[in-house]
């Protein structure tokens, strides 16, 4: 049977193909360790897991949930980013329940993107913001994240006719897969260009409690005047570990929140109620665990620079998210050096262009995995002379 045009568009997802490729070997008896992957390995937290037991039992949350999140799930996600981000989002017509980010990113797409128009998207990106734009029918438009300017988009390279059909900006800090951090002046910027260019701005926040050493990840509504422009989308993901349970919320512009839930209450059913419970246990709950987890991805990402090092990269250290992107050998290809990883070393690591075209040149190394684990993945390298100056004899 002939599948719709707007499926054949786009590419396979990326991770699903790694996925692949990985298991075919492991099928074969190869030990994999994969440094791919995008998600906490630890356990919902505690607290949490015994909300949702209590929750389940109750027969009222067995039922279909109201649309945009019950009245308990919308006062408690906004007070915690009211006091979190020192904002302040009204529950009522500022915020809606999403079912993870990625349903928020893919329906807030589908609400605003015809056929024909650009979505703004930084390169290299989460994939989704290309493939949703895509299945919208609308051309992204690539916004390259460069070395040289902290991997912030420039926006004074938007071509003008570019940014007169453009109806959405997606911007993400701190940042899959680079682990850049925004500063206000940066997030003000955008609020000006997108007010200028009558573009809806749309920060997703997924990392935005994934921060180290000190450094905090603030709002675009932090920026005065982003309310009349922008969306914001959080989810409990990556913060709390909770990745399977499918929740998040948006927040901001009270119409952009709105068409957003409009649009979903068409096509989902909201989030199950006892998630919703267990989630207002993961807002209401001490913020201990989040810092446990962060001082484990502290361990890794200092492990994983000291070994790197020693393997001939200049790296510095991350400030925020669970990933390092780092060059690959000069004189290899993205696609060169993950597939040497994997076939000689049986190391997964995603390769950059798999994230948008600036991402060549480029891989990308994530800290969800165990430091033995990742200590024996720098052990192999070594041992099959995987190192920064791999590459030099082609050159
Ligand atoms: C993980 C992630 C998301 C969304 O994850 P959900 O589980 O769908 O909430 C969104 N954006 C980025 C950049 C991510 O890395």
């Amino acid at each position: 049977m002939e599948v719709a045009k707007r499926l054949k568009s786009i590419p396979p997802y990326v991770f699903a193909e790694i996925g692949k490729k990985a298991q075919a070997l492991a099928d074969t008896g190869v030990d994999i360790i994969n440094l791919g992957i995008g998600a906490p390995d630890q356990p919902t937290f505690r607290h949490i897991v015994d909300a949702m037991h209590e929750a389940i039992e109750k027969p009222i949350n067995h039922k279909y949930p109201p649309f945009g999140g019950t009245p308990e799930f919308k006062d408690a996600a906004a007070k915690w980013v009211n006091d979190r981000f020192k904002i302040s989002i009204d529950p009522k017509t500022e915020l809606t329940s999403l079912i993870g980010g990625k349903e928020g990113i893919h329906h807030l797409i589908m609400a605003y993107v015809d056929q024909g128009d650009y979505a703004l998207i930084p390169d290299p990106a989460y994939p989704v913001y290309q493939s949703s734009t895509m299945l919208a029918g609308g051309t992204p438009h690539f916004m390259p994240l460069l070395p040289e300017n902290g991997f912030l988009p420039d926006f004074d390279q938007i071509p003008e006719d570019v940014a007169k059909k453009a109806k959405i900006m997606l911007l993400n800090y701190p940042n899959n897969p680079t682990a850049a951090v925004a500063d206000l002046k940066f997030f003000e910027k955008a609020v000006q260009y997108c007010k200028k260019h009558d573009i809806l701005l749309c920060h997703d926040l997924a990392y935005s409690e994934m921060t180290f050493d000190g450094y905090k990840a603030p709002s675009i509504f932090n920026v005065k005047g982003a309310k009349d422009i922008a969306i914001e989308l959080h989810t409990l993901s990556k913060s709390f570990n909770m990745t399977g349970w499918r929740v998040g919320f948006a927040i901001g512009n009270a119409e952009a929140v709105a068409n957003l839930a409009k649009i979903k209450s068409n096509i989902d059913t909201d989030v199950f109620r006892a998630i919703q419970v267990a989630s207002v246990a993961a807002f209401e709950g001490p913020r201990d665990q989040i810092e446990h987890c962060n001082n484990l991805y502290i361990q890794r990402r200092d492990l994983a620079v000291k070994r790197l090092t020693e393997l001939g990269w200049k790296v510095e250290p991350i400030k925020a998210t669970f990933y390092m992107w780092l060059p690959v050998p000069p004189g290899m290809t993205s696609e060169e050096f993950s597939n040497q990883m994997l076939n000689v070393a049986g190391i997964v690591v995603p390769p950059g262009n798999a994230y948008g075209p600036s991402g060549e040149g480029y891989f990308r190394l994530s800290l969800c995995l165990g430091a033995d684990r990742m200590a024996e993945a720098f052990d192999r390298m070594a041992k099959h002379s995987i190192n920064f100056e791999m590459g030099k004899a082609k050159i």
